[in-house]
Parts: C-alpha cells; sequence; structure tokens
C-alpha cells in the first residue's frame, strides 16, 4: 500500500482480515507505505474553519491507525515502477519490491495554476490549521464581501464549497452581522450545484438566504492590490475575505508515469480500480481518474472491492467483485440540516431534501470514522449500502 489514508488504511485493514492465516503463515506481508505520523478527519476541517473546532480533535497517530499485519514504513514514496515491480522511497533511496500494489496517494490543493490565489487564499483543503486560520478570521469580520466557491477543478468532497457558504451564512447571522456583509459564490459550472437535481434543492436556499451566485467563473487570476478575482470568461468579483477551494492535484511521483494521465492522475479500470495493462497494480480513492466524485467514501467502497480481489487472487478464495461507483457525500445546508449526494455510475444522483435525519447522519460518521478504516463498521456498511456498491463477477479473475 502506497498512502495510509481514508483508502489505504481501510485496504490494509480488510487485506489483513483476509489474509490472517498467511500472515500468520509468512506466505503473505502487508507493507504500508506514509509520509506522515498523523492522519486527520478532513470532512472536519470545515468544523474547524466555520466552527471553530480546535484542529487537534481532528487527528490520530498513523500507528494507531493501522490493523496487526500490517507493517507501516514512515517514508514519502519518491518513485513507483510498475515494470520492475518497485518502490523507491524519497529518503536513502531505499528499494522495496512487491507482488501486489495499491496506490492511495491522494491529492492536495494546487495553487501554482492560479495566480495571486494563495497569497490571498484561505482554504479548508490544505490541513486542520490551515482551515483554522478562517475561523480566527471569520471572527473579525465587521462587515464586506466574502467570496467562496470553486476556483478550479479537480478537487475532492464535490459538496463542501456549497457547505462553506451555507457555514458562513449561519456564523455571520448567528453572529448578528449578516446584514452588513455580502457572500457571492463562484463556481466554474453552469449551475451551483453541478448536479441538477442537488441544485433543485439548494439554489432555492442560496436566495433565501441571500447568497449571490456567479456559475460559468472559471477563475484565471487574483488581484490582491484590487482584491479582485478574475475569470477567463472576462468577469470580476470584488472580494475581501476569500475562502476558495483550489484545484487539486496528485501526489507528485505519479506525473510523467507510463501509468498516469498527463496531470499525473493514476489510469484505472472504473470497475476493479486495476492499473490499465498491470492487473497487479490498482490505485484507488482521490488519485485515480475514475469518473466519479473524489471523496473518502469512495476511496473505502472501492478498498474493500480491491481487497476482496486481491485476497481472492492470493487465496482462491471468495468471487470478484466490481465497483458500481457509489457515491454518498453529505451536504450540510446550515442550521443542522443536510442532504446527501448518493448515485452510482448507471443511476444520476436523487433529489434529496435538506434535514435533521441527514445532519444527524453525517455526525455519526465523526463519530465512527476512525473505527471503520479499522474495519469495525462494516456490518454497519452492508446494511447501509446493501450491495449498491459493489456487483460479482462471475469470472475468478
Ligand atoms: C473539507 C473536506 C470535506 C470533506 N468531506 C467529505 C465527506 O463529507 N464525505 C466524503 O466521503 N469525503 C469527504 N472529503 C474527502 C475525503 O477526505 C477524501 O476524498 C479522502 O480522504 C480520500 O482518501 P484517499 O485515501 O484517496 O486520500 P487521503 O485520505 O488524502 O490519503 C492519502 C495519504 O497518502 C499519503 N501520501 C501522499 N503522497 C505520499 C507519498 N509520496 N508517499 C507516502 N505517502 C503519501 C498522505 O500523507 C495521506 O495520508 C472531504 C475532504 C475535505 C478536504
Amino acid at each position: 500500500m502506497i498512502g495510509g489514508g481514508a483508502g489505504g488504511l481501510i485496504t490494509s485493514s480488510k487485506l489483513s482480515a483476509e489474509l490472517s492465516e498467511e500472515i500468520k503463515q509468512e506466505k503473505v506481508s502487508i507493507t504500508l507505505f506514509e509520509r506522515a505520523e498523523t492522519q486527520e478527519f478532513q470532512p472536519g476541517y470545515l468544523e474547524v474553519a466555520f466552527r471553530g473546532t480546535e484542529p487537534q480533535k481532528l487527528r490520530r497517530p498513523t500507528e494507531k491507525l493501522v490493523s496487526p499485519g500490517v507493517k507501516v514504513v514512515h517514508a514519502k514514496c519518491a518513485s513507483l515502477d510498475l515494470d520492475n515491480h518497485q518502490i523507491v522511497t524519497e529518503k536513502n533511496q531505499e528499494k522495496y519490491d512487491f507482488d501486489y500494489v495499491v496506490v492511495s496517494t491522494g491529492c492536495s490543493p494546487d495553487y501554482s495554476q492560479t495566480p495571486g490565489l494563495r497569497e490571498e487564499n484561505m482554504d479548508f483543503y490544505t490541513d486542520a490549521d490551515v482551515s483554522s486560520r478562517i475561523y480566527k478570521t471569520l471572527q473579525g469580520i465587521k462587515s464586506g464581501r466574502v467570496v467562496v466557491g470553486i476556483a478550479g477543478l479537480p478537487y475532492k468532497c464535490p459538496p463542501s464549497p456549497n457547505e462553506a457558504a451555507f457555514m458562513v451564512d449561519e456564523y455571520l447571522r448567528r453572529h448578528g452581522i449578516r446584514k452588513n456583509v455580502d457572500i457571492t459564490f463562484v463556481t466554474p459550472y453552469t449551475r451551483i450545484y453541478t448536479a441538477e437535481p442537488i441544485n433543485q434543492v439548494i439554489a432555492p436556499l442560496y436566495s433565501e438566504r441571500d447568497i449571490e451566485s456567479r456559475t460559468v467563473f472559471n477563475t484565471d487570476s487574483v488581484d490582491p492590490v484590487k482584491k479582485e478575482i478574475s475569470s477567463l470568461e472576462g468577469d470580476t468579483v470584488k472580494y475581501d475575505y476569500l475562502f476558495l477551494t483550489p484545484p487539486h492535484k496528485p501526489a507528485s511521483f505519479l506525473k510523467g508515469t507510463n501509468y498516469s494521465d498527463e496531470d499525473g492522475w493514476v489510469k484505472v479500470d472504473k470497475l476493479d480500480m486495476h492499473i490499465t495493462d498491470h492487473d497487479f497494480a490498482f490505485a484507488i480513492g482521490d488519485t485515480n481518474n475514475i469518473p466519479t466524485s473524489k471523496a473518502g467514501v469512495e476511496a473505502h467502497l472501492e478498498g474493500i472491492v480491491v481487497a476482496n480481489n486481491i485476497a481472492m487472487n492470493i487465496t482462491g478464495r471468495g468471487t470478484k467483485h466490481l465497483f458500481t461507483g457509489r457515491t454518498q457525500c453529505s451536504m450540510e445546508t446550515g442550521f443542522h440540516d443536510a442532504t446527501f449526494v448518493v448515485g452510482t455510475y448507471d443511476r444520476p444522483v436523487e433529489k434529496i431534501k435538506p434535514s435533521k435525519i441527514n445532519y444527524a447522519e453525517k455526525k455519526v460518521m465523526e463519530h465512527i470514522y476512525w473505527g471503520s478504516l479499522h474495519g469495525h463498521y462494516e456490518w454497519l456498511f452492508k446494511y447501509h449500502f446493501k450491495q449498491d456498491y459493489f456487483s460479482e463477477s462471475p469470472a475468478k479473475d
């Protein structure tokens, strides 16, 4: 495994459970390469940014999240050579061979594409500490213009920029200063939310809450002197406070390989996540190029499918599973309401009304997240998703 975040941890946990006998007999070993000493619950960045949650509440030591039977190598992967089945780490250029490999190195903000953005923007995507700068700023706002939205594609968790708009609005209303502050949401899409059924749910809420929207606004640059964002379409938006979602990039070692596209996203089969032309290598979660959202729930479900299939190949037991593209991202709409973005490759996103029950479901995930990475809640995932996230393939491989 390369990457010990949402996808890598569940994949290694499931593999260690499925292959426990083989590990005991020393026929199989599982190694997880992870550069970070701690992991963060990324959906919590919104709570840090807009509700003042302490950053350390989102953190856990990586070691504590790894299941028995999984060896951790704390190192940054510098290269992955699929032709020679070899991983090289940055420090000391150590080399590791493998029979199977799963890449789950996620993605991160890329400020290099948008002049002026890094200097002016505060994001809730980089990490929990960076997110906390937004809350400090919010506390000082008395009046002015807040601009939130999407500064470029792709990015992870599609609903989060919209959640940010609702959460800024909630904060300002609760503090009695909403009337002094304009909120504008900018997006490159043609609507406030790209999927029409969800757009139908949230567009009326934008009007109700007086959040202005600027669609088909592809952010080109930010002018720190004029305090103005310009779009490729030739429009401008003035701001005093900028909380934009930057475009994202994959881990740098993936760019320029023969198994990634020109931006470094790993090319995989969307059903079993094997890397094109390499049936022993897989990429799951945010780093692959499958046509669905970059979200933790997808990384989790893809990881379970891939672990099942690797274990099946090794043991000859079970059946091959194919991912359906199932997504389920919560979208908070403020004041303890939330909707969900739910769909699969074949089933368009549904229209789900915001409710307190949906919000409660989102909150449950905060509590079970760390345990879910160990596979503790697979019974709940199975109950919730039924078999909607995989189908069984008739062929064993
Ligand atoms: C504000 C926000 C809100 C979100 N809300 C939701 C939500 O409500 N629902 C949802 O499903 N998802 C949500 N997400 C998205 C979710 O957190 C990610 O999609 C998920 O973490 C992706 O899992 P991953 O395993 O692909 O990547 P990650 O969890 O990011 O893990 C990648 C890991 O790889 C490691 N790594 C990277 N490069 C290297 C390297 N070269 N060598 C070694 N290790 C490396 C990193 O240190 C990291 O630990 C949200 C994200 C944000 C930022």
